[in-house]
């Protein structure tokens, strides 16, 4: 199994982007988790103090559940533990939830069982 790397910012804005910002497993639209650190920066900027659930670094259900729900994460086809590289074509964009629902399944089983959103 090939070691795994960071991918950088500037590829995972690439892969965003192809695809058009949309999870490629529910369809849903996802968000840049550094937009959402840079608006609870600029929120914390005003002088507003108050929780504000906006981004944890860990991504916490409990104290960020935008980001748990609609996060963006690079996710690959073909799951790493199951021989996938970290080739772009390989790479895809998916939400938080579907990531997590899909673990390491080969993706033609969780394609199957995904509904997608029209
Ligand atoms: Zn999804």
């Amino acid at each position: 199994m090939a070691a795994r790397h960071v991918i950088s910012k500037k590829l995972q804005i690439e892969v965003f982007r192809r695809g058009r910002w949309l999870c490629h497993w529910c369809g849903r639209p996802v968000i840049f988790a550094p937009a959402l650190k840079y608006l609870e920066r600029f929120a914390r900027s005003t002088g507003f103090s108050g929780p504000l659930a906006y981004h944890h670094a860990h991504w916490t259900r409990r104290d960020t559940p935008l980001l748990d729900y609609m996060g963006a994460v690079i996710d690959h086809r073909e799951a790493h533990s199951k021989g996938g590289n970290d080739a772009t074509d390989n790479l895809i964009t998916a939400c938080c939830k579907c990531n997590a629902l899909k673990s390491d399944a080969k993706w033609e089983v969780f394609t199957a069982k995904q509904q997608r959103i029209p």
